[in-house]
């Protein structure tokens, strides 16, 4: 069973040009600053959706939505991830994934039920514990990115930037080291303050040099890349 902390019924965003519910998996074991969904961090939620609900939503909207993005929260922290997706994927669904590719053995188990991956790369695979407060987290996400590109499935990899945590010249240079590893669809995307609870955070968040300027030393690197500013 799929421990489920939420449940978004539309979404435009979350999966770039579908009409997409987004299933929030509880449970995620990096500690980012910058998380927008804090309360979904907890292996347990206080306001869990049971999964059967989850299914009889999806139900009453077969037909009217395009897909389902399973997000976080890290959906690959859960065992029942793979059968809660073939389960959507009978309903009529194509699936989604939002990770973090740190559970790289689970992902490559749940790889052939999902259509696309939204995967966020957060640093340069070396300073990760910068950001996700976790040792060796780096090393897991570079292996989980290894066995999204293998895999063929659609993707996009994005990276939040906030100027403390990942200065300009460390944003070209991690651009540069994804396109060396083989990523061909890359967004770039501004720091926001709102669900963040860290204030520290929120208040060093200005920026000296405009993203959309720092992105121009990287669009030609990718097939497709977006910058999504504040
Ligand atoms: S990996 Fe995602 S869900 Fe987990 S703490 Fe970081 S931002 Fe939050």
């Amino acid at each position: 069973m799929l421990r489920v902390g939420g449940l978004t019924p539309l979404s435009t965003t979350d999966w770039p040009g579908m009409l997409a519910a987004v299933v929030f998996c509880q449970g995620c074991p990096w500690r980012c600053g910058y998380c927008h969904n804090p309360g979904l961090i907890p292996a347990r939620g206080d306001s869990e959706i049971p999964w059967e609900d989850v299914l009889a939503f999806l139900r009453r909207r077969q037909g009217l939505l395009d897909g389902v993005v399973f997000s976080g929260g890290e959906p690959t922290s859960q065992v029942g991830l793979a059968d809660a997706m073939r389960e959507v994927r009978a309903l009529g669904f194509r699936i989604g994934l939002h990770t973090g590719g740190m559970y790289a053995k689970r992902l490559a188990e749940v790889l052939p039920w999902v259509d696309w991956v939204g995967m966020d790369v957060k640093a340069p695979f070396a300073d990760y514990m910068l950001t996700t407060g976790v040792e060796g987290s780096g090393e897991r996400a570079r292996e989980g990115l290894r066995q999204l590109i293998a895999s063929g499935v659609d993707y996009e990899i994005r990276t939040t930037v906030h100027p403390d945590l990942l200065p300009d010249q460390d944003l070209v240079d991690l651009g540069r080291d994804l396109a060396a590893r083989g990523v061909r669809r890359y967004a770039i995307q501004a720091f926001r303050s709102q669900g963040c609870g860290n204030e520290d955070l929120c208040q060093r968040a200005t920026r000296e040099r405009p993203l959309r300027e720092v992105g121009g030393e990287l669009s030609g690197l990718f097939e497709k890349f977006a910058v999504r500013a504040a």
